[in-house]
């Protein structure tokens, strides 16, 4: 089998280059460990992170070595009570082909009620994400505004269809392309959407929520997040729950220039990771599964086939190549 490995750490955008698609040993089974062969794996942002040495939140990957993520694959070999081969498990050896790993450092799933990739992506950490941003961090309430950036990717897609599930007055959402900004209206049942490439996002959002923002969950940070302080309401609050516009910049880029307008509207804005939110994930569990039986939250991915097209897919999110959540099936 085979692994991708970190091969150089880059500076400003990475590029193929930067990964090797290498030979992995798979070692014989330790009590209470299981071999997986992995059938789908995940692609995200943060991984971008992981690729520099700058200490961060999540471990930096070592160069020379199998990068890890979210994965599931479907068990060949166990020496693990609970766990039988052919189940199907979540865990966090992706990038390779087979893994070996304790049975306790993965969750068996049910890919009858839903296919393998949703575990990655709306039921996964991404749901998870949008859910405890919005309910805990930005304490949603009802009849409020909302505006998601990234709104056509794996987490805004969930925020934005999630606002509406628990009660938003209205959901406006931004994206890169005309094609997903279609997608926000006719698909996801977002009131407005509309492309930062178009004009300036504070006049966009001016124009799509004229009486400002009670709640702005941000993914993407820069003029979206200046925008956002600048049309937020009184109580306003905004997540902060990624900056994707700055992942590969060289030099540190200017915050927003209104902070000030915190001061008039008692405006909040807190930053979050969804790893301390782990205790929300059975209550997201339950009602992910009812919005997605009724029809409130709709599972759009972008699949890339082929392992050794992972990077490529990879790559791709970091581009805007992705609507919904960017998986690669194996
Ligand atoms: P997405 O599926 O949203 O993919 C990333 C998207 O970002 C792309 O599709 C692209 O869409 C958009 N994008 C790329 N560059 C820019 C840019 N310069 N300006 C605006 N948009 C850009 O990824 P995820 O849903 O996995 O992640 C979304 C955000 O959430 C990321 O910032 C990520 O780091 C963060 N995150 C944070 C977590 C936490 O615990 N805090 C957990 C999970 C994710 P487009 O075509 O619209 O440009």
């Amino acid at each position: 089998p085979r692994e991708w490995r970190l091969a150089a750490r880059p500076t400003g955008w990475p590029t193929a280059e930067d990964f090797e698609l290498a030979g992995s040993e798979v070692p014989d089974l330790a009590d209470g460990q299981v071999r997986v062969r992995n059938v789908v794996l995940s692609v995200d942002p943060y991984m971008r992170g992981r690729m520099s040495a700058a200490k961060s939140y999540a471990e930096p990957y070592a160069v020379g070595e199998a990068m890890t993520g979210g994965a599931v694959g479907v068990v060949e070999e166990s020496r693990a009570d609970g766990v039988e081969v052919g189940q199907h498990v979540l865990h966090a050896l992706g990038w390779r082909e087979v893994a070996v790993l304790d049975a306790a450092q993965a969750r068996v799933v049910d890919v009858d009620a839903a296919p393998a990739s949703a575990y990655l992506g709306v039921l996964g950490m991404t749901g998870l994400t949008a859910y405890a941003g919005l309910t805990r961090v930005a304490a949603l309430r009802e009849g409020d505004v909302v505006f998601v950036s990234g709104a056509a990717g794996a987490v805004g897609g969930a925020v934005g269809q999630i606002a509406k599930a628990l009660g938003a007055s209205r959901v406006v959402g931004s994206a890169g392309s005309p094609e997903k900004v279609r997608h926000l209206t006719k698909d996801l049942g977002f009131d407005a959407a509309f492309s930062y490439r178009d004009r300036p996002v504070r006049e966009s959002l001016r124009e799509a929520a004229p009486d400002g923002v009670d709640v702005y969950f941000d993914n993407v940070g820069g003029d979206h997040l200046e925008a956002a302080v600048g049309s937020l309401r009184r109580d306003g609050r905004i997540a902060v729950c990624g900056m994707i516009s700055v992942y590969n910049d060289t030099e540190p880029a200017p915050g927003p220039r209104n902070l000030s307008r915190l001061i008039q509207t008692r405006g909040r804005i807190e930053g979050f990771l969804v790893g301390d939110h782990s205790d929300l994930a059975g209550e997201y569990a339950q009602r992910a599964a009812g919005w997605l039986a009724d029809g409130s939250l709709s599972l759009r991915e972008t699949t890339v086939d082929g392992f050794e097209h992972a990077v490529d897919a990879f790559l791709g999110v970091m581009r805007g190549e992705n609507t919904g959540k960017m998986v690669v099936r194996l």
